[in-house]
């Protein structure tokens, strides 16, 4: 008779369940496929650093997340308890007199507590704590959630107080279990799903941050412009998130006060999948406004634990908006000035060339030099950038390594690219990648952090693999190579005075190449204190300028300038001096001292080197 009833339950929990998880499986199967499964080996180890062992979860939350860790190597732990107590209660086996099962009954007793233990700090920090990140409304069913799970973990701790065959056992059993049915058949309507899809989404996330595949324009395509253009991974991660706030608590335009949450576009996205409006326009859903706010610095995808990646649904939104003609006007202007003189400030290459001819610079040529120096639009026309790469020259010339520049460079595109102009993108850097192979070009040197990523990471997407670093890499390896006459520890060989200085980690280099150890080497091989700002290395808040921002019209922006949050941040370090890495959030951070009125001094990283070296 129990039998039966458990029967009668469990198809009617798990059909609940299932019918929730098919229609969830039809809209990630009916999507375009973006799932991808290259380079296995950094995906298992993510699989494995981030699933099993929770690192990111822990990561910047330590104490909510050793909880969330508890909990979940708990779940896994009752993995084969909870399945051989279905077994039984479905009268299919029972296993439960068996040595192995009582041995291994006894040893989840720590895991129990352990659980009870998270769960109870997650319920208060959810309750009554309530981070910002969380939002304002206490959810009822991650109540809920919590409490099923205490009581399954008390119901297991109580099997050891209570004599089997007595009716109190059997009350016990039949809560336990019709607790783990409700939870089953809560699942997949809840947040909570993510207990069962994250561990693919986290598998499935790119190997490279801001992944933006190339649209093929031979098969029409022009970006996203409805619901029902959202390629898989998008539709999945939709159905993953946990709601934890990380990506909205380190997004710069959310912290400016912006419009752009990266969690509500998700939820946005969600919401939508599930109400089966396959024809709304993202641009509408988004907002057209939110759009334009990203600047594509990656901090979301970077900090989100269960591997969903913001940037394709951003950036592919905005290709859709610009194949339709609706990129803001400011766009306008700089896709016009890349279509007519192929930099994004419009200005004739007569300045580059006299920028070339007074830095002594020769044109590449692969039998006489080993690297080839990219000069990139702020090289070759900001005259502030420019001094940052005399001092990069003048260090290279002291260290004899022999370099030239191309005799043409356009634009690489990435503002193009960011902005969702792939055309313009692809017209970019075809022509580029084509003068760079008839150079024979093998090893690229920038100052341009930006320059990195789309040479580096977008230009293989066209089958060109070139290797390019960033200029605070390639001196800081080689100035460590050449150090017979300095000491082991570098420092030592730095006579001059010590300076407390901050060091503004560039989104590009910090957390897109991971670069976060060879300009703070560079600083304190060179006599420098680095104290360090709120948001750093491989988690730096942006200066602003990505994905376009640069040229975007402030004053209209609502809340304050991400520029200007970030020179606060780094005002609050107490040093005069800052150093930065990048053209880009050099500039803004110029500007926003600028309208503070403060007497900060910016250094580029090279002409800090080049002065005391
Ligand atoms: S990429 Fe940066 S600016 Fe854009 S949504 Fe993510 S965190 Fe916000
Ligand atoms: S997208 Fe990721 S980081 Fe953002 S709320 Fe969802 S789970 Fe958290």
């Amino acid at each position: 008779m129990a039998v039966v009833a458990f029967w009668l339950l469990f198809v009617a929990f798990v059909g609940a369940f299932a019918a929730q998880v098919a229609r969830r499986v039809q809209l990630i199967a009916g999507a375009p496929n973006t799932f991808s499964t290259d380079n296995l080996r950094l995906r298992a180890n993510r699989f494995l650093v981030d699933v099993v062992f929770q690192a990111r979860t822990i990561r910047e939350r330590p104490m909510a997340g050793i909880a969330h860790a508890l909990v979940f190597w708990g779940f896994v732990a009752f993995g084969a308890y909870t399945l051989t107590e279905f077994l039984r209660g479905l009268g299919i086996v029972d296993l439960t007199h068996s040595g192995w099962f009582n041995v291994y009954r006894v040893m989840l007793a720590p895991f129990a507590v352990a659980v009870l233990g998270g769960i109870l700090y997650l319920l208060i920090r959810r309750a009554l704590v309530r981070p910002v990140a969380l939002g304002t409304k206490v959810s009822l069913e991650s109540i809920v959630i919590a409490l099923f799970i205490a009581t399954l973990m008390t119901t297991y701790l109580l099997t050891f107080q209570l004599a089997e065959g007595t009716m109190a056992e059997r009350v016990n059993w039949w809560v336990h279990m019709l607790v783990i049915l409700a939870f089953m058949a809560l699942i997949p309507a809840s947040k909570h799903f993510h207990l069962v899809v994250s561990p693919m989404t986290v598998f499935l996330k790119s190997p490279e941050l801001g992944n933006l595949p190339n649209l093929d324009f031979e098969k029409e395509q022009v970006g996203l412009e409805t619901v029902k253009d959202l390629g898989s991974k998008s539709v999945l991660d939709a159905f993953t998130c946990v709601e934890c706030g990380r990506c909205q608590v380190n997004c710069p335009a959310w912290g400016a006060g912006k419009e752009l949450n990266p969690k509500t576009i998700i939820l946005q996205t969600q919401e939508a999948l599930l109400a089966g409006t396959r024809d709304r326009k993202l641009g509408e859903m988004y907002s057209d406004k939110v759009l334009w706010q990203c600047t594509t610095c990656g901090a979301c995808e970077n900090q989100c634990p269960v591997g969903i990646e913001h940037l394709p649904i951003l950036i592919g939104s905005r290709r859709g908006l610009v194949s339709n003609g609706d990129a803001p006007d400011y766009l306008g202007a700089m896709y016009n000035n890349l279509e007519r003189r192929s930099n994004i400030w419009g200005l004739g290459y007569d300045q580059r060339a006299k920028f070339v001819q007074s830095a002594g610079l020769e044109t590449f040529d692969p039998a006489t030099h080993d690297v080839l120096v990219w000069l990139g639009c702020a090289g070759s026309f900001d005259a502030d950038f420019q001094k940052s790469l005399r001092s990069l020259f003048a260090i290279l010339r002291a260290k004899d390594v022999r370099c030239g520049v191309l005799a043409k460079e356009r634009c690489t595109g990435d503002p193009a690219k960011r902005t969702g102009n792939e055309y313009m993108f692809q017209e970019l850097a075809n022509g580029n990648i084509e003068d760079l192979k008839a150079s024979g070009v093998k090893k690229i040197l920038t100052s341009c952090p930006h320059c990195v990523k789309t040479i580096g990471n977008d230009y293989r997407k066209f089958g060109y693999d070139v290797e390019i670093e960033h200029s605070s890499v390639f001196v800081e390896a080689l100035l460590r190579k050449n150090s017979a006459a300095l000491s082991a520890t570098g420092s030592a060989a730095f006579s001059g005075p010590r300076e407390t200085v901050t060091f503004h980690d560039p989104c590009y280099l910090g957390r897109y190449a991971g670069k976060v150890d060879e300009p703070r080497n560079l600083l304190t091989r060179f006599g420098a204190d680095i104290v360090e700002p709120e948001r750093n290395r491989d988690n730096p808040y942006c200066c602003g300028a990505g994905g376009g921002l640069l040229f975007a019209d402030k004053e209209e922006e609502p809340g304050s300038r991400i520029s200007d949050v970030r020179f606060k941040q780094l005002q609050a370090t107490g040093a005069t001096t800052v150093v930065t890495a990048c053209p880009f959030c050099s500039i803004m951070l110029k500007g926003a001292q600028a309208s503070a009125q403060a007497d900060t001094q910016f250094v580029d990283l090279m002409t800090y080197v080049k002065d005391r070296l």
